[in-house]
């Protein structure tokens, strides 16, 4: 660890490693062997001491939550200012973690209820979420997961796999297979490519997608070996999770072109935490740099309710007024989507400001990012096809396929022509 130490202290002041100790550095198996676990370890990296009183209370708070920052991310971290710093915040403890508020749940998206099999969670009619790995590069203090994460209990086994596989195959409405953890590329290359290719074999999966934190808290794990076996993959997709600009380093950077480059497309999933990001400027920068480095901001999460979160959680207003300070601010592709994942297994709602001001029979009255209202005026002779579900005597040419379903449900079957349902009505 001393090593560590060492290293972390040239990359805080600024200087470069020499050419032996940055093979090492980059070499990512180091990063986790040199994971940072102990209070004393962080005390010695910033050159503090805390009181034993405080010492004993963070203990405390890692043993219900464990932690872990790589060499790397820690190196990030400003000693001069570290209590107020992102990387700092979001890979150490707070004590606030042990308090329980009246709103929290353990399972606030009920991934378990939603479980038909160990691992899996179906929760939308076309696509899983399947749990392949428990362990993370980095425990983020912000995690939903975070009675799970890095217990050693939960990490799936190999039957257990195969029965996530089993079922994925069964189920032939599935098209879109998500892997998350805890982090999938904290596997070997080799479970990773066994998963990839068994998936690969089920004709109705048409996206795979990757979520990981590797990219921001671990760089060096996108190695070129790995590069090399996921560039045959033509269907697999990659969700990282960037929360402050200050995480889009030149390592960073390093590891996202080598993906895109690959033609993996990425996209990023922030979470809106307060003391962090819970600022429209801090959140342009980020997205902008993101678009830069070729990453599409896909969400921006409103934090869960999970145990010990509190003190990470923010007003809902606060994250409209940020989504008001992006559209038309800057480029569309660089604007997420801001999602509330619904306590109880709802699934993620998209919340936002509003443009519509009001509507008549042929107008609507819309207001744009800046302020001003215009009108847009309906077309008088549009008649939308009535729609009977019978694609092939219907004059929009449409090919249905395998995949097409004449159920219909939600606020879809209120809407629809062919469903006489007048209302919904809760069950259960
Ligand atoms: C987020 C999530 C998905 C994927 O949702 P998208 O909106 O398609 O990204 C799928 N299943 C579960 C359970 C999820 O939480
Ligand atoms: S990488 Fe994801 S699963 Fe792992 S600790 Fe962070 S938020 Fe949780």
């Amino acid at each position: 660890m001393k090593e560590g130490i060492d290293f972390i202290h040239l990359y805080m002041n600024d200087k470069k490693l020499n050419e032996k100790s940055l093979i090492k550095w980059t070499d990512w198996r180091w990063q986790i062997k040199n994971s940072i676990k102990k209070i004393e370890t962080v005390e010695k990296i910033l050159n503090v001491s805390f009181s034993e009183e405080k010492r004993k209370k963070l203990q405390e708070t890692i043993d219900a939550f464990p932690m872990a920052i790589t060499p790397y991310y820690m190196s990030l971290v400003d000693p001069s200012d570290y209590e107020n710093d992102p990387v700092f915040k979001q890979a150490f403890p707070d004590t606030r973690e042990l308090k329980k508020s009246d709103a929290e749940m353990l399972d606030p998206l009920a991934e378990e209820k939603d479980s038909p099999v160990i691992g899996i969670t179906h929760r939308y009619p076309d696509r899983v979420l399947f749990h392949v790995s428990n362990l993370c590069a980095m425990y983020c203090r912000h995690c939903t997961r975070k009675r799970k994460v890095g217990d050693k209990d939960s990490i799936p086994s190999k039957a257990d796999l195969l029965k996530g596989i089993e079922y994925i195959k069964k189920h032939t409405e599935v098209r879109d297979v998500l892997l998350s953890g805890g982090d999938p590329l904290m596997l070997p290359d080799e479970h990773i490519l066994f998963i990839l290719d068994e998936l690969t074999k089920i004709d109705h999966v048409e996206v795979i997608r990757i979520g990981t934190r590797t990219p921001v808290v671990l760089p060096f794990r996108i190695t070129n070996k790995l590069i090399d076996s996921l560039s045959k993959y033509d269907n697999l997709w990659i969700n990282t999770h960037y929360n402050h600009p200050k995480e889009l380093t030149y390592e960073a950077k390093t590891a996202i072109k080598k993906l895109t480059g690959v033609g993996i497309p990425l996209g990023n999933q922030s979470v809106l935490l307060a003391d962090i990001n819970d600022c429209p400027r801090i959140m342009k920068k980020l997205v902008q740099k993101l678009v830069h480095f070729r990453v599409r901001p896909y969400y921006i999460y409103q934090c869960d309710l999970s145990e010990g979160l509190e003190h990470f959680r923010t007003s809902v207003g606060k994250g409209i007024e940020i989504m008001e300070n992006l559209r038309g601010y800057t480029s569309g592709f660089a604007v997420p989507t801001y999602v509330i994942d619904a306590p109880g297994g709802g699934g993620k709602i998209p919340v936002g400001p509003n443009y519509i001001v009001s509507w008549s029979t042929n107008k609507v009255i819309l207001r744009n990012y800046e302020g001003v209202i215009t009108t847009y005026r309906e077309p008088d002779c549009y008649k939308p096809a009535l729609c009977d579900l019978n694609c092939t005597d219907c004059n929009l040419q449409f090919k249905t396929d395998t995949h097409h379903t004449k159920e219909v449900v939600g606020i879809n079957k209120l809407l629809a022509d062919y469903d006489d349902t007048i209302n919904l009505t809760p069950v259960g």
